[in-house]
């Protein structure tokens, strides 16, 4: 007889976030009492900016403690809607966006909204984990399309093209990626928006990195294939918000009233107290952006330091335009990624990602959302393992 609490398969075939495995574990060691520092989080080590604060604490004495509408207060998505345009050229109207607990919410409905099994999504590797677990989900099937860090992780639109059947449904894209840092050229993106044309696909594209650029130029591919893009973004990277889970979603209308539905069978809206604090981030986005000045300046510093410092390592390590991840080459430590992460956690203490789940055989991730000091001694100690 099978146990009465056996698993769903769904559940069984689902694999854990390595992302979060490898943070929680981080956590739990220095609960320990380990010195351990933790370049495993995508997580901004500011704090989230005062004036944001103060907004929620304004919405709590003022009584916005309630349920909101599913999609939002209609006055954050007036402001997602100005901000679409403003910042990215991209014309969603407040009832064409969505507000969602964390960006992550705001993926994982789109695909159950858009998605059918045995749909074929396209999907950049290396890749953030919850990429094809989520699609997996749905019944869906996740298809690589490799990138090389000799290119710097960049898209090659012929590569993407090659891979496109009739079940072909959806092209998943997170430029700045996660983990790579690569940042795609508008004519890559103006490619993929024309494969898209041609060949009736839905692109959902991840912009939650998009302030976090170096050196390079960040466009919103929406606004090359307007009517097959779907526009995901959030407070988390950008403003210090991660623990506030706000995230949203602009796009064709039906496909925001089907997220909207889901939304309404699962959590039903973001936290009200947090759409009060995104609102006043977006509405008063001057100060803001100088938060997001001061931060990308200091992202800045810590990659061209963490960079070179690797490198000198002998941890070959390409330069990332956007984002706050590096890929380190560990071949020096162990020819398996998972091994030289555990090696790394074990004898340097410093919690890394393995990049297996992000498709990233032969490298780890290191987030350098953390402080120069960390950086260092990370360095430091990565220099004594290796000696
Ligand atoms: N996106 C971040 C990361 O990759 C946060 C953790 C997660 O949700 O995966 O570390």
């Amino acid at each position: 007889m099978t146990s009465p609490f056996e698993l769903s398969q769904k559940s069984r075939s689902l694999k854990p976030s390595a992302t979060v495995a490898v943070t929680s574990r981080a956590l739990e060691l220095k609960r320990q009492g380990v010195d351990v520092i933790s370049m495993s989080v995508g997580e901004p080590d500011f704090d989230t900016p005062p004036h944001i604060k103060q907004a929620a604490i304004e919405a709590i004495e003022s009584g916005e403690t309630k349920y909101t509408a599913v999609n939002g207060i209609p006055e954050l998505r007036e402001a997602i809607s100005a901000k679409f345009s403003r910042e990215n050229g991209l014309d969603y109207a407040p009832d064409a966006v969505t507000v969602t607990s964390g960006g992550k919410q705001a993926i994982f409905n789109a695909f159950f909204a858009l998605l059918n099994p045995g749909d074929e999504v396209l999907i950049p590797a290396p890749y953030w984990v919850s990429y094809p677990e989520m699609v997996g989900l749905t019944g869906a099937v996740p298809v690589e399309v490799p990138t090389t860090p000799q290119s710097g992780f960049m898209l090659d639109v012929e590569l993407l093209a090659s891979k496109i059947t009739p079940r072909t449904r959806m092209i998943v894209l997170n430029s700045p990626g996660n983990p790579t840092g690569a940042v795609f050229t508008p004519d890559i993106l103006r490619g993929v928006a024309e494969l898209a044309q041609q060949h009736g696909l839905m692109i959902v594209t991840d912009e939650i990195y998009e302030h976090l650029v170096y050196d390079a130029e960040q466009v919103s591919i929406g606004q090359f294939a307007p009517e097959h893009t779907l526009t995901i973004n959030g407070a988390s990277k950008a403003y210090a918000m991660t623990g506030w889970r706000i995230g949203y979603a602009g796009g064709p209308r039906h496909v925001i009233a089907a997220m909207n539905a889901l939304q309404s069978q699962s959590t039903s809206n973001a936290s009200s107290i947090s759409q009060y604090a995104a609102l006043a981030a977006l509405v008063q986005h001057e100060e803001t952006h100088r938060f997001i000045d001061m931060a990308r300046s200091a992202y800045r510093q810590r990659r061209d330091v963490i960079v070179r410092g690797l490198n000198d390592l002998g941890l070959p390590t390409p330069t990332p335009h956007g984002a706050f991840y590096v890929m380190a080459n560990t071949d020096r430590i162990h020819e398996n990624e998972l091994e030289a992460a555990r090696i790394i956690l074990d004898e340097a203490k410093v919690a890394v990602v393995p990049g297996t789940d992000f498709s990233a055989p032969h490298q780890v991730r290191l987030s350098y959302a953390t402080s120069l000091e960390n950086i260092q001694e990370v360095l430091r100690r990565l220099g004594q393992l290796l000696a």
